[in-house]
């Protein structure tokens, strides 16, 4: 690990300080050398400043190797204030968000191991909307530069994992040409992945099918807006969003987030699970190991994951989202502790 990489974080609203204080302090033993930058936004920055951003935030997002980021609060009742998470996604180009679900022995019901690639720049999140009268309308956008990136970020996935299959999820029945164009280039793609079998199913029937039986499932890529619901689905069924953690990938600089929100009916009070932060920037490790060519840090990112897996399933620090009556310092100092063991 002879690079010294700089990683921009973003603490984010509700309780995003607290995990992701508890991502820094494993990064930092992680990666003892690495330069910690802090970008400033959210609704409680624009709460104190009038701004949702700090002026610099894109030109300092642009010049680090990856970002850790909390989750960003969006107010349902304030017209004003634009998502700050589409808005940092649309910037910075951040067109995959990768999403892997692993379940927890002794937590999930269900034993599955699947990733969702969401589209994460079209759809219906392009902000295109009007009111006319009492009728309102948003647009859908699917370009097929669009679906091509995503697809191929699944099926080079899936091969380089040694899968076998990538199910695209749609609803080309009803919506003929914007999922139908969606469809259509997932096996246009699938022609450049002989050795993957591609599969398709409609969106209604992979929400019953997840639910009853996920472990058929190995690799689904969507449009934006299934994506978004499907991977709170699958987070239900691994036993708590707060277990899960996600990759946001652009052509240049990686986001790593938790797959849940701000949730603000723990926020402040030390329990909030930091395993979907931490599993998050496993995946920062494992980027960047790979982008950069660094075995050292992929080796680090496996003992993370390693250590996540043994507090959660051997030694049941769990917080109470799982049942138990651990806090998030609980569960960082022994993630830290089985770190230490393996280094
Ligand atoms: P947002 O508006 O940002 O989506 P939300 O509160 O509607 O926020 P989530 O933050 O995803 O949605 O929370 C959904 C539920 O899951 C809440 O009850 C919350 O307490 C719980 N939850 C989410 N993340 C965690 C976590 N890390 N630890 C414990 N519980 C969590």
């Amino acid at each position: 690990m002879a690079r010294r990489y700089r990683i921009g974080f973003v603490r984010g609203d509700g309780i995003g300080p607290e995990v992701v204080d508890a991502v820094l302090e494993v990064v930092s033993h992680l990666m003892p050398g690495a330069e910690l930058v802090e970008l400033q936004a959210g609704y409680e920055y624009y709460r104190r400043t009038g701004k949702s951003m700090e002026d610099d935030f894109l030109e300092k997002a642009r010049e680090v190797d990856a970002i850790i980021k909390g989750p960003l609060y969006t107010p349902p009742h304030d017209p004003s204030f634009r998502s700050v998470n589409v808005l940092i996604r649309r910037e910075l180009d951040l067109y995959a968000n990768v999403r892997p679900f692993r379940s927890f022995r002794g937590i999930s019901q269900r034993q599955f191991n699947l990733v969702i690639f969401r589209e994460n720049v079209e759809g219906e999140y392009v902000g295109v909307e009007g009111v006319f009268g009492d009728v309102a309308v948003s647009l859908r956008v699917i370009t097929r530069r669009g679906a091509e990136r995503i697809c191929r970020q699944a099926f080079s996935y899936a091969k380089a994992a040694g899968l076998k299959r990538v199910t695209v999820v749609h609803k080309a029945n009803i919506l003929k040409l914007s999922d139908g164009l969606f469809r259509q280039t997932f096996f246009d793609v699938a022609k450049e992945f002989p050795d993957l079998v591609p599969e398709e199913i409609i969106v209604d029937t992979a929400t019953y099918a997840l639910v009853k039986s996920p472990e058929k499932f190995q690799v689904l890529v969507t449009p934006n807006l299934y994506g978004d619901i499907l991977s709170d689905l699958v987070g239900g069924l691994v036993g708590s969003l707060g277990l899960c953690g996600s990759a946001l990938i652009g052509d240049r600089v990686g986001v790593f987030e938790p797959v849940h929100g701000v949730a603000l009916d723990i926020a402040g009070k030390g329990v909030a699970n930091p395993v979907g932060m931490l599993t998050a920037s496993k995946l920062m490790l494992d980027h960047l190991g790979q982008k950069r060519g660094d075995p050292e840090l992929l080796r680090r990112a496996s003992i993370l994951d390693n250590a996540i897996r043994v507090v959660i399933e051997d030694r049941g620090v769990w917080t109470p989202d799982l049942g138990g009556r651990c806090g998030t310092r609980d569960v960082t100092s022994a993630v830290i502790e089985e770190i230490d063991r393996a280094l």
